[in-house]
């Protein structure tokens, strides 16, 4: 491609992107498409020559746009919403025009520098300490199976890194995290060795939120049954209902236990950067690792999870292993990212966070979190006010969870008839053994109109 080819296609892939963003009235929010649909309607083959972008963009529009569920779109309301913004999606053209492969500071010393700032910058918006160092991954599902990789160097009896978990004399690990922890937690376990029987699954009281007193009885339990509690995970903001884990008295309870806490706050933790929600992450600076993603509610597109760690020397041990050929002059002036984690190769994912956050500033950033809780508690006066329906738990942030006062086949049509209008989509969950609808307000472009023009749907008889 000449540069003045890579220019007019170019213009032209940005004047799409722009139509796109700006008629999201023209697309049904949740995919029609049925299993199958996109791959029929696609050569099964490679082509052996070349095409032209004229042919891509034709079956872009004709095939790929129509199998999409729009996440973009400002009536997405389902599972957590998220914002391909524009200048996330500046960041995101120059990361891959650049190319760069993060993996050891002379790889790129801007990728490396760059994710120590803005990881930085996050943590003073969220108001977490100093002690705590970031770093970026792909995911929160990462983020916690690193956060347990390193708890689990953490037990003294054996050194995991060079002996495994398993064989004569090893502990029988276990783990801790609320029965509304997301299924990550439960992942990590599966793959870090632990199993599934190796995480406790503690009670919640009536707001969902994980209790303390049940948990240290837990841990009591297994120390008297000879087995090896090594870590805990609170969650602010679980994925059902947003609830928020007592997380001073669970950092005291892991204090006095010697346990690793890591705290999950993948969507809420954001909300954190209102000084009038700070409180959320109260006792958090206890954590000994914790879990925010601004690719949930931070403008940002995916993917990016902010992981910080207070003690990185942990998860040095549990994944620091230098080939001969990636051994470098700087020692440690420098941080090297692959001895923090799994992966070798890294994004330079750091520019489009550096971009969104210059494009709005702090204040800005604010000011959307801020809306988005003011329309969700606009969307439970609406669900208030109607006696057909109950708010079936408390709405700390911007999502509510309702239902129908019927059965769980009145409250399946009622989502399966709103999500068909393809006007929005909403997304569901299970609480107190009840089908409950869940609306998510998370998306830059959501506005009142758009929560008002839900509300009209879901409540039309
Ligand atoms: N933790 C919580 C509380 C979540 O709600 C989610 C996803 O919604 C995750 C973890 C997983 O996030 P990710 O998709 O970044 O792995």
């Amino acid at each position: 491609m000449t540069p003045d080819e890579f220019k007019q296609w170019g213009y032209r892939f940005v004047d799409w992107i722009s139509d796109y963003l700006s008629h999201p009235e023209r697309h049904v929010v949740l995919s029609n498409a049925k299993p199958g649909d996109v791959r029929s309607q696609l050569p099964s083959m490679p082509p052996e020559g070349p095409e032209s972008f004229d042919q891509i963009l034709r079956d872009l529009d004709r095939v790929i746009v129509p199998g999409l569920t729009h996440w973009n779109h400002p009536s997405f309301f389902a599972y957590f919403p998220n914002t391909g913004s524009e200048p996330g999606i500046f960041g995101e053209m120059l990361t891959a025009a650049f190319n760069v492969n993060g993996m050891v500071w002379q790889t790129s010393p801007a990728a490396t520098e760059l994710e120590e700032l803005v990881m930085d910058w996050l943590r003073e918006m969220v108001g977490l300490p100093v002690t705590f160092k970031g770093m970026i991954l792909d995911t929160a599902s990462i983020s916690t199976f690193h956060a347990l990789a390193a708890a689990r160097e953490c037990i003294t009896e054996r050194s995991v890194r060079e002996e495994g978990i398993s064989g004569p004399g090893a502990p029988v690990l276990r783990m801790y995290a609320s029965e509304q922890a997301h299924s990550s937690v439960e992942k990590s376990a599966m793959a870090l060795g632990i199993g599934r029987r190796g995480l406790v699954k503690i009670g919640t009281d009536a707001e969902f939120r994980m209790d303390a007193q049940i948990l240290e009885a837990a841990i009591e339990k297994d120390l008297r049954e000879g087995l090896r509690p090594f870590a805990v995970v609170a969650t602010v903001g679980t994925t059902s209902t947003t609830s928020i884990d007592p997380v001073a008295r669970i950092a005291d309870v892991c204090s006095r236990k010697g346990l690793w806490l890591h705290v999950d706050a993948a969507y809420a933790g954001s909300a954190a950067i209102l000084p009038e929600m700070r409180h959320i992450l109260d006792g958090c600076d206890r954590a000994d690792s914790f879990v925010t993603n601004p690719h949930k509610w931070l403008l940002t597109p995916m993917d990016l999870s902010a992981f910080y760690c207070r003690r990185p020397e942990m998860l040095k041990r549990a994944f620091s292993l230098t080939a001969d050929y990636l051994k470098t002059l700087e020692g440690d002036s420098v941080t090297n990212a692959m001895d923090y984690t799994l992966q070798l190769g890294r994004r330079f994912r750091a520019l489009k966070f550096w971009m969104v956050v210059r494009h709005y500033g702090v204040e800005g950033l604010r000011a959307r979190i801020r809306e988005h809780i003011r329309l969700a508690k606009l969307f439970a006066s609406f669900v208030e006010s109607d006696p057909r329906f109950e708010i079936m738990a408390p709405s700390p942030f911007s999502t509510v969870c309702f239902r129908l006062k019927a059965g769980d086949a009145e409250n399946q049509a009622l989502i399966d008839r709103v999500n068909a209008s393809g006007k929005l989509f909403i997304s569901h969950t299970r609480l107190k053994e009840k089908l409950t609808a869940r609306l998510a307000i998370g998306n830059l472009r959501s506005s009142e109109e758009h929560v008002r023009a839900a509300w009209e749907i879901i409540a039309a008889r």
